[in-house]
C-alpha cells in the first residue's frame, strides 16, 4: 500500500493516473500534479467517472526544484512518477534527492536548446542516489521501456548469445487529422530530425536523418515501411546486452507526414534556435506545438493499432535463433479504457507496472537504473495481466 505522487497531466499523465487509480492494492492514493491545474481536474472527473475512484490533484511548476520538494513534504509519497517533458528530469531528481523519495520516468533529459537524446546526466546522479539509498528507474514506457524489458527477457530466456537486435516501431493508426504527433510535439519532432545512428561492431555509425528505410512485416498491421533513427534506448542497451553485434532502431511513418514534416522542416518551423518576432523572442519548434493537435485529444476518433517490438537473432544451444518479441495495442480499446489513444497507453501501462515493481520491492536497488538492468519476467507477467499482452514469434 503505497502513496504516487505523478508529475505530467499530459496523454501519458492521464493513462498513468487511470491504471495507478484501478490498482487500489498496490496504489493506496494517487496525487496527480502538473503545470496547468485545469487538465489535472479533467483527468480527476475521469478517473472519478470511469474508475469511481477519487485521485487527488496540485499545481507545480517541476522546473523549480524547491516547489516540488514541498509538494514531496506535503504529500509523502513513496515514489514520484515523472511524466512531465524530458526538460524536467534532472530538477525532479534534484527534489527526490533532497526529500529522499524513489524516482521513474519515460524518457532521457532533454537540454531545452540542444537535441541529445544521451543517458550521460541523468547517469550522473548514480553516487548521490546511492549514496541516499534511493533508486531512480529511467525509461519504464515503451520504447525505451517495454523494449528494453524484451531485450533482458531476450538475453535471460529465449538466447544464450545475441548478435543483433532490431527495435520495430509501427503505428498503423489513422487519428483523421493531416499532421500531428502522438506524444509531445516538440520532443517527436527534435526526435525525428536529428541525424539518424546506430551501433555495429562496436561503433556507433551516423546517417542523414531518415535516410535509410525498409519495409517490414508488422503483425496485425502488415507491410509498412520504417526508418532508421537514432533512439535513446540504444545508448544504455549497448551497455547491458552482452556480445551485441548491432543495434538499431526504425520507426514507420506515412507519406503524408512526412511530406508536412518535409515542408516545415524547409521553412524553419521545426527548429529550436531563438527568433526574434515582434520584440520577442520566439523558439519555432514551441510555437509549431501550439498550433499542432493537443496528444491527449487525439484519441476519440483514432482508429488501427500500434504494433511494436524487438527483432533478435543469435543462437540457443548451438542453433541459429531469430525471433520476434511484441505487443499490439488497439487505438479505439485505449480510447474506450481510458480516454487515450495506443502511443499515451502503451507508454503509461510499463509507467504503472515498473512503479509497480518499485512499490512492492520486485525491483530494488539504490542508485540509478534502466529498465534492462532488472529482472525482466514480473514486469512481463504484470504488463499482460495490465493491458498490454505480448508474443513471442519464431522466425
Ligand atoms: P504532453 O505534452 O501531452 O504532456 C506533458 C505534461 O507535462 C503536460 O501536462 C505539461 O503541462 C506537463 N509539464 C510540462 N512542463 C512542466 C513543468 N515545468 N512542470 C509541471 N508540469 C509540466 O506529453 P506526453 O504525455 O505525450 O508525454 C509525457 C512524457 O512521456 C514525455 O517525456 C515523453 O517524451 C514521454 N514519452 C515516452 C514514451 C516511451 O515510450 N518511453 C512514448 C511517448 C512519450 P502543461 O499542460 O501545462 O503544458
Amino acid at each position: 500500500m503505497s502513496r504516487v505522487l505523478i508529475i505530467g497531466a499530459g496523454g501519458v499523465g492521464g493513462v498513468v493516473a487511470h491504471k495507478c487509480a484501478n490498482d487500489r492494492d498496490t496504489f493506496s492514493e494517487v496525487v496527480l500534479a502538473s503545470r496547468t491545474l485545469s487538465r489535472c481536474e479533467n483527468i480527476q472527473r475521469q478517473v472519478r467517472e470511469l474508475r469511481d475512484r477519487e485521485i487527488e490533484i496540485a499545481q507545480v511548476d517541476a522546473d523549480d526544484v524547491a516547489q516540488t520538494v514541498t509538494l514531496i513534504k506535503r504529500v509523502q509519497p513513496a515514489l514520484l512518477i515523472n511524466v512531465a517533458l524530458p526538460y524536467q528530469d534532472l530538477p525532479l531528481m534534484d527534489a527526490c534527492l533532497e526529500a529522499g523519495v524513489d524516482y521513474l520516468d519515460t524518457a532521457n533529459y532533454e537540454p531545452p536548446d540542444e537535441a541529445k537524446f544521451e543517458y550521460q546526466w541523468q547517469w550522473a546522479y548514480q553516487e548521490r542516489f546511492q549514496a541516499r539509498g534511493i533508486m531512480a528507474l529511467l525509461g519504464s514506457g515503451f520504447d525505451p521501456g517495454v523494449t528494453n524489458v524484451f531485450c533482458a527477457y531476450a538475453q535471460k530466456e529465449l538466447f544464450d548469445e545475441i548478435d543483433s537486435i532490431d527495435i520495430l516501431d509501427c503505428n498503423g493508426g489513422d487519428h483523421g487529422h493531416p499532421f500531428a504527433t502522438n506524444f509531445n510535439p516538440e520532443i517527436n519532432i527534435r526526435e525525428i530530425t536529428q541525424r539518424g545512428r546506430y551501433w555495429e561492431n562496436g561503433e556507433w555509425v551516423e546517417i542523414d536523418p531518415m535516410s535509410q528505410s525498409r519495409t517490414f512485416d508488422f503483425p496485425e498491421v502488415g507491410e509498412r515501411k520504417a526508418y532508421l533513427l537514432y533512439h535513446e534506448e540504444l545508448e544504455s542497451l549497448v551497455k547491458h546486452i552482452d556480445g551485441l553485434k548491432r543495434i538499431r532502431f526504425w520507426m514507420t511513418f506515412g507519406e503524408e507526414y512526412l511530406t508536412h514534416l518535409r515542408v516545415l522542416q524547409n521553412v524553419g518551423m521545426t527548429s529550436i534556435d531563438p527568433i526574434e518576432y515582434e520584440g520577442r523572442e520566439i523558439v519555432p519548434l514551441q510555437f509549431l506545438k501550439a498550433m499542432l493537435p493537443d496528444p491527449s485529444t487525439l484519441g476519440e476518433n483514432y482508429t488501427g493499432k500500434t504494433s511494436i517490438g524487438c527483432l533478435i537473432e543469435g543462437r540457443k544451444n548451438g542453433e541459429h535463433r531469430k525471433a520476434f518479441i511484441y505487443n499490439v495495442c488497439d487505438h479505439e480499446e485505449s480510447w474506450k479504457e481510458v480516454r487515450a489513444q495506443a502511443v499515451s497507453y502503451t507508454t503509461g501501462v510499463p509507467t504503472m507496472v515498473g512503479a509497480k515493481m518499485m512499490l512492492t520491492d520486485q525491483w530494488r536497488g539504490s542508485g540509478v537504473f534502466n529498465v534492462e538492468q532488472l529482472d525482466p519476467e514480473p514486469f512481463l507477467e504484470e504488463l499482460a495481466v495490465r493491458g498490454l499482452p505480448w508474443h513471442v514469434k519464431e522466425l
